[in-house]
């Protein structure tokens, strides 16, 4: 039950040199990819350039063939198909590709006291406190009456501007510095700030005019148009090493986009298994997988009757294996009083599988069986993959969720099976490169399993 860290474990190898490399990719993904439309145009793209064609190009797909679904933009599926039919079931591997953020309300410009701002609603579970005063970044689509659709993508570029949320002075915040965290910032306080220049021409709303007229003249859009727009405001900057040995990597999104990536560069290298191997990319698990592009929704199914139309889904899915890939909560000893170690992920010690997740007493999750876990533990050991088993902090301490649920509901066996964070859901949350390696040869196995 000891754990030993993958470095130590590999040492005679040049696993380390590997994992280091991994993640120079895995890096310069997480940079351009901040949003679940820009993860799907990332991942389509680089499937394309491997092999992989759209389901609705292709006519009955067979073993070895490379397929994938875009649904609604916002969420993708993948697979390779493999020599058994599907009725034997599917490998699959499902993760997400939302992250929490702020996003722009319906309505989101406006000016107060010499200042415009774009007002915003926040996505997923943030601690507001942790958006003021950082350095921001605006990604996202308006989709004009007309159809067009307009990018926008500003704040990482080398000589773009960047957004901030304001923070109060300490000199001035000795009543907010006694509320409690979670009153401190209001969600109606996180407002982006966008300019400060009036126009020269107007008397009322001056601010708010000249900021309108610079979007009409640098996009094309009106401030209806924002009815019809998804823009999220997201940290801004790069994915970068963390600590003087390098070992780790800071980023947004790493939830889930760490699990994402592995997964997919997975089947990338997976060559007509005996199962049909799949990845599942997820939108809107930070707000409970609701919709049409989250996992409550059936495109999996509608997926699966394209690549073989009236294949029986009921048959499909309840021989199917799946790996609920999400990231767990890392031992973290600056704040260990809220871990049960013992069953805590170490960084650096490799996949983290967790056989429920849930709250008071395992409500709102379900459970991994002990016949698929022992299945589980055979494929990797087989591989030589480290894991080990956790849970989401002490009994009773809180609690979480992800996809596992609504895929067991169609009958699959489902495990959690994904990379540990420290500082999760954090504007910058931090990975270790062995486990974010680990997971990729993990997944790898995975697919490959019969
Ligand atoms: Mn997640
Ligand atoms: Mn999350």
């Amino acid at each position: 039950m000891a754990k030993e860290h993958l470095f130590k474990k590999h040492k005679d190898t040049d696993y380390k040199g590997k994992a280091e490399a991994f993640c120079e990719d895995y890096k310069a993904f997480l940079t351009v990819a901040k949003t679940e439309r820009l993860c799907v145009e990332y991942f389509v793209e680089k499937a394309k350039a491997n092999g992989f064609s759209d389901i609705f190009d292709v006519k009955a797909p067979k073993a070895g063939d490379k397929v994938y679904y875009i649904n609604k933009n916002r969420s993708l599926v993948l697979a390779v198909i493999g020599e058994e039919e599907l009725d034997a079931g599917i490998n699959l591997v499902a993760a997400h590709i939302d992250s929490p953020r702020l996003d722009l309300k319906p309505a989101p410009v406006t000016e107060e006291g010499g200042f415009s701002y774009l007002r915003t609603h926040y996505y997923g579970g943030i601690k507001k406190y942790q958006w003021v005063a950082t350095p921001l970044a605006l990604y996202g689509v308006v989709v004009k009456k007309n159809g067009e659709t307009v990018k926008i993508a500003v704040g990482d570029g080398e000589n773009d501007p960047i957004f901030m949320i304001t923070d109060l002075l300490p000199h001035l915040a000795s009543k907010q510095m006694t509320q409690k965290m979670t009153e401190g910032i209001p969600g109606e306080k996180l407002m982006v700030l966008a300019g400060s220049n009036p126009d020269l021409d107007e008397e009322s709303d001056a601010v708010k005019t000249a900021l309108l007229k610079i979007l009409e003249e640098t996009y094309g859009i009106t401030e209806e148009d924002f009815y019809s727009a998804e823009i999220e405001v997201v940290p801004q900057g790069s994915a970068r090493d963390v600590g003087f040995d390098r070992s780790m990597v800071a980023s947004y999104g790493h939830d889930d986009r760490v699990c994402a990536y592995t997964a997919f560069e997975a089947l990338l290298e997976t060559k007509t298994p005996k199962k049909t191997a799949v990845v599942l990319l997820a939108d809107r698990e930070e707000v409970g997988s609701m919709g049409n592009s989250g996992m409550q929704s059936r495109f999996l199914e509608y997926f699966l009757e394209e690549v073989k139309p009236g294949v029986r889904i009921s048959k499909v899915m309840v021989n199917t294996l799946c790996l609920s890939s999400d990231v767990a909560a890392a031992y973290d000893p600056m704040y260990a009083e809220v871990y049960e170690k013992q069953n805590s992920p170490m960084f650096g010690c490799g996949l983290t599988l967790l056989r429920y997740t849930g709250s008071r007493g395992k409500g709102g999750s379900s459970e991994a069986s002990a016949e698929l876990v022992a299945k589980i533990r055979k494929i990797f050991d087989d591989n030589d993959i480290s894991f080990q088993f956790a849970e989401l902090g002490k009994v009773d301490e809180g609690g979480g969720g992800t996809v596992a649920q609504y895929i067991a509901n169609l009958g699959a066996d489902v495990i959690d099976a994904g990379v540990a964070l420290l500082s999760m859901h954090a504007p910058y949350e931090i990975a270790h490169k062995a486990d974010i390696y680990e997971a990729y040869r993990a997944y790898i196995a995975f697919m490959a399993a019969r």
